[in-house]
């Protein structure tokens, strides 16, 4: 059973999804990439600038965000396929399993990237340094958890 109160200053979206297990996407990403091959396997900072355009609902989410240089962007792989328990990713005959790497074949095609964020204009954020295809559904953005500090450690006990 989940919690249904909320705290002063909180707000809650009138949609938000139920179900176990289910996933919400909260907006999408707009990138220069239309084809794999153009597609970098993994972004880098002075890649080209990237948008999350996030959802009105969730506007109100961003609030705080702006004080973060990097944030952690989940998205979903959506033209994935996600059968394969073995890749073989270089064509050489090097085979590995589907977990010990960061392919986007797996069987929840979850991609994460450390993006630097130069600013956000109306709910929609410009990045750089993400790898992925035009129109890839956006799941999340957390601030980049090496920066994250919470304000007061919890008490032992507590
Ligand atoms: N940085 C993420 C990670 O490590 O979790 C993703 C890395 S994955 C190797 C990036 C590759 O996924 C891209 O080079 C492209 O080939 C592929 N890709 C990008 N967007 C995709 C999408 N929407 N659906 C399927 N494959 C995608």
């Amino acid at each position: 059973m989940t919690d249904k109160n909320i705290r002063a200053g909180e707000a809650t979206v009138a949609d938000a999804p139920a179900d176990d297990a289910r996933l919400t996407f909260i907006g999408l990403i707009r990138t220069p990439w239309t084809d794999r091959r153009d597609c970098p396997r993994q972004g880098s900072e002075d890649g080209p600038e990237c948008t999350l355009v996030v959802d009105e609902a969730w506007h109100p989410a961003l609030a705080g965000l702006e004080a973060y240089a990097t944030i952690e962007v989940l998205y979903w792989l959506d033209r994935s396929r996600r059968d394969l328990l073995t890749q073989s990713p270089r064509a050489d005959g090097t085979t590995f399993g589907t977990f010990a790497l960061r392919s986007p074949v797996r069987p929840n095609p979850i991609g994460t990237s450390i993006v630097h964020l130069d600013r956000i204009e109306h709910g929609t954020l410009t990045v750089r340094g993400l790898d992925c295809l035009d129109g890839t559904p956006l799941l999340d953005i957390k601030p980049d958890r090496a920066l994250f500090i919470p304000k007061a450690l919890p008490k032992p006990g507590v």
